[in-house]
């Protein structure tokens, strides 16, 4: 398949017949360490992955915006009306008027433009396209008007685009990482400050590389489980008398367990409570340059969601013992459960037959064949051309 950037320049010319203004690329994202931790308050660790979401785009005279993506054979076209008014554009271009309407609603004077995107992002694969592309196209537009917004307010302002017009509840992190993300780091993020720091990952110099493996799994009941964790965390928090399960500290996770009543309950607290603390033993290793130690940290992360959490599946508990088993450094699943992917930490030299190992353990368990991916950190949202 051709360049992504060419894609979306060869899309822009075959719906407009003309040469876009330019064109600005996001990368998609997967979560080191960290989860069920944001809505907790709690910490995070995305880096930015090589596959990229272009938008090549050009300002228009009105008021109006024309989008075409490869997803679909019609380009759509919206105007003020449908923009400002959360939920009116649906489908796939919700997530382009979304970001016309939160740029408009934060009192912006959007451009009128013609945008076409092209991408390289597995959609709905836990990889973060729906930020890739709010990200690319928040890009384009603010160079094309001009407007006078700093990049460390885009995270929000693609996040509403997200939350309030296409209505799908989402934290801060995808938003933060695609934006934010520098190559050979993670994006260390207090998802209760909205601080960020950027933590050297620079797995080449390490000699190893992380494998993606996109598990194929069908999403089974995410949402309804996803909720329902949510409420059990926010309900503990409640008992225990904190904000949020961020407030536990590792030294009172005992105290605190004792202090609830079912069992259940203080598996989901242990999870959060435990997987903060690992976010915060991997960027100091990271710190150090400990690379390589962060494996055990990883593996300790997927026993806490497959037995405490227990948000993980068939395809996603095979995918990381048989990474581990073909010697990969550490392995977990990424993303919010039941489904999504599995990030593997390898020897560079080792990250083909650790892929090869897990596709073989799917043939044998009769898994639909996974995708898998070798991937080192990324840089975020920029402009190409
Ligand atoms: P993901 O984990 O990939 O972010 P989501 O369900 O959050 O999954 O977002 C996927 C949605 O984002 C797609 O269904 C589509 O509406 C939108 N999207 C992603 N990539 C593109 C693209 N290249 N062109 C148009 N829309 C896209
Ligand atoms: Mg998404």
């Amino acid at each position: 398949m051709t360049d992504v950037a060419a894609r979306a320049s060869a899309g822009f010319h075959q719906t407009y017949g003309t040469a876009p203004a330019g064109r600005w690329a996001a990368p998609g994202r997967v979560n080191l360490i960290g989860e069920h931790t944001d809505y907790n308050d709690g910490f995070v660790l995305p880096f930015a992955l090589p596959l990229r979401t272009v938008v090549a785009a050009a300002a228009r005279d009105d008021a109006r915006w024309t989008v075409r993506s490869e997803l679909s054979a019609d380009p759509v076209e919206f105007g003020p009306a449908e923009a400002d008014a959360p939920g009116r554009v649906t489908g796939w271009a919700a997530y382009v008027a979304g970001v016309v309407w939160a740029l408009r609603a934060a009192g912006h004077q959007v451009p009128g433009a013609r945008l076409a995107i092209a991408s390289d992002v597995p959609v709905g694969s836990g990889l973060s396209s729906s930020a890739a592309v709010e990200s690319a196209v928040l890009a384009a537009l603010v160079e094309l008007g001009g407007l006078d917004l700093p990049a460390d307010r885009w995270p929000r302002l693609a996040q509403r685009a997200e939350n309030d017009y296409v209505g799908a509840p989402t934290g801060i992190m995808d938003q933060s990482a695609v934006i934010r993300c520098r190559k050979g780091h993670a994006l260390f993020l207090d998802c209760r400050t909205e601080e960020v720091e950027q933590i050297p990952f620079d797995l080449d110099a390490a000699g190893l590389a992380v494998l993606v493996i996109d598990s194929r799994a069908p999403h089974r009941h995410a949402d309804g489980e996803y909720a329902a964790r949510r409420a059990s965390c926010e309900r503990a928090a409640a008992r225990l008398g904190v904000p949020a399960l961020r407030d536990v500290a590792t030294a009172d996770l005992d105290a605190a367990l004792a202090r609830l009543d079912d069992d259940e309950t203080r598996r989901r607290v242990r999870h959060v409570v435990t997987e903060d603390q690992r976010v915060l033993d991997t960027v100091e290793l990271l710190r150090a340059g400990r690379v390589a130690e962060i494996g055990p940290l990883l593996t300790a992360s997927h026993a806490s969601m497959r037995d405490d959490f227990e948000i993980t599946v068939p395809e996603i508990d095979t995918a990381v013992e048989a990474a581990l088993a073909a010697g990969a450094l550490g392995a977990r699943m990424t993303g919010g459960g039941f489904g999504g992917c599995v990030l593997a930490l390898v020897e560079a030299a080792a990250a083909e037959r650790v892929a090869t190992a897990v596709a073989d353990a799917y043939a044998e368990r009769g898994f639909a064949a996974p995708g898998t991916l070798t991937v080192l950190p990324a840089g975020g949202a920029h402009r190409l051309d």
